[in-house]
């Protein structure tokens, strides 16, 4: 029997054990209940993570996009340590507080853009989503006008596995786990930057933002929610102007803007925030991920003070919202720590740098593959097509799993990526840790090389 490297139980009894108590997150439930678990990780240093066999691969995405500053960082789990150790739990429910948490507020309100300095915790980016559907909806009523409670959301938007965040996401693939959406949300085309500024002729009028404002009734809509890079969606980078568009849109209109940087905050994207590569400030800014590097839980929502004191202005009592671990203390101490690794080893120039370089490998990709097109990444958040005629737009079978092949034949040469298949689409997405330097870059780009060649032999 194969022994786990660091564990006496073994191998095939961790697979057995998985199998019997473990419902996975994302996972084909039948697939894991047949195969067990395709890896089991057991160890991870830098970019790199191990699995229970000893066998060392690449995390080309950051696991879920979200390992900013790479594993097994001695720093952020003494933080998390000492802050055990002082003070293990500190609810700031009834008005109460602790330090750790008010420094994280503080820390955040240096960094995030514009004049958003007030934040709200939360334990990821669900919740995160979910608090500022809430706020929206909250002020609104405050204001003597409930029926302004519509929320938008961009189709292949996502935004979270809860009720709320769940019918704001516009993948589909993420519905068919129930029956009924929550009521009050509706979905645009993405990205239609001529619709947003007002053009009525355009053909995507009426399913763009503005256009289903129109229909609706400004006085019906409180917020717009949308991702500065759509993440699972695809990887889909806003044309220049679009994101300023619906900010101007959202202003007209007195609507709120809400940006998911659940996975573009903390670096990702080449700036410390997606919003500052096209300017723009939202009203309600969503947190989670990066803003701990995946060591421990936590999100955040992110609005300016001129905000919370309209609320508080118009509010008896308490808001009824809150989590037991809204601003955990031993979160909010490792935030504090990652922010400063952040900060400290540039890690946002770094994303921005190597980005550039992973850019161009992709680029090169496609120009030296029959099956690759449409190329794109911002700092380390990346993506490349698959198409059976790229010239045409013609994709693969649905059969083939194009992207999915691709991403196991990574994995064989110890890479692992992450296809993104909602929507008939083929991509591969590839978004390693920040800390990632030019060899890093190189040997991802190698390895999807010769996957890809491997599934061109099969399919050509
Ligand atoms: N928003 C975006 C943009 C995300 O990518 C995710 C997670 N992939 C979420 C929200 C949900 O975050 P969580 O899984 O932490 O609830």
């Amino acid at each position: 029997m194969t022994k786990s490297v660091t564990t006496e139980i073994s191998v095939e009894e961790l697979r057995e054990l998985d199998k019997k108590h473990f419902l996975h997150p994302t996972t084909p439930i039948k697939e894991q209940q047949v195969e067990g678990p395709e890896l089991i990780f057991e160890s991870g240093k830098g970019i790199r993570i191990t699995d229970v066999n000893g066998d060392e691969y690449i995390d080309g995405v950051s696991s879920l996009w979200n390992v900013n500053v790479g594993y097994g960082r001695k720093e952020l789990a003494e933080a998390a340590s000492e802050q055990i150790l002082k003070l293990s739990y500190g609810s700031s429910f009834f008005n109460q507080s602790h330090e750790v948490v008010i420094r994280l507020a503080t820390k955040l309100a240096s960094i995030a853009p514009g004049d958003l300095n007030v934040s709200f915790f939360t334990s990821g980016g669900s919740e995160s989503n979910e608090t500022a559907f809430k706020i929206v909806r909250h002020y609104w009523k405050l204001k003597g006008r409930p029926e302004k409670r519509l929320i938008i959301g961009l189709e292949n938007g996502y935004h979270g596995v809860t009720m709320g965040t769940t019918s704001a996401t516009g993948v589909p693939e993420f519905k068919n786990m129930i029956t009924e959406i929550a009521p009050g949300f509706l979905h645009a085309l993405p990205h239609q930057t001529e619709c947003e500024k007002g053009d009525k002729s355009h053909p995507n009028y009426e399913r763009s933002i503005r256009g289903i404002i129109e229909k609706e009734g400004p006085e019906n809509i409180a917020a717009v929610i949308l991702e500065p890079i759509q993440g699972v969606g695809g990887v889909n980078i806003p044309p220049e102007g679009y994101l300023k568009s619906v900010r101007d849109l959202c202003d007209e209109h007195d609507i709120f803007m809400i940006t998911d940087e659940v996975i573009t905050g903390f670096g990702r994207t080449g700036k410390m925030f997606g919003v500052e590569h096209w300017d723009i400030v939202p009203d309600l800014m969503c947190v989670a991920k990066g803003i701990t590097s995946g060591y421990v839980q936590l999100g955040a929502v992110m609005m300016s003070s001129k905000l919370r004191d309209e609320l508080a202005d118009m509010s008896e009592g308490p808001m009824f919202h809150g989590f037991t671990y809204s601003g955990h203390p031993t979160a909010c101490a490792v935030a504090l720590k990652n922010i400063e690794i952040i900060e400290n080893e540039g890690l946002v120039e770094n994303a921005r740098e190597m980005g550039e370089g992973l850019l161009k490998g992709l680029k090169y990709l496609e120009e030296n593959h029959k099956i690759t097109a449409k190329a794109r990444g911002l700092g380390l958040m990346a993506a490349i097509e698959l198409f059976k005629d790229p010239e045409t737009g013609e994709g693969f079978a649905p059969e083939l799993f194009a992207a999915p092949a691709v991403v196991a034949a990574c994995k064989q040469r110890n890479l692992i990526l992450r296809p993104l298949i909602f929507g008939g689409m083929n991509a591969v997405a590839i978004a390693p840790p920040l800390i990632s330097q030019k060899q890093d870059i190189e040997t991802i780009i190698e390895i999807l090389s010769d996957s890809i060649k491997e599934f061109e032999q099969k399919v050509l």
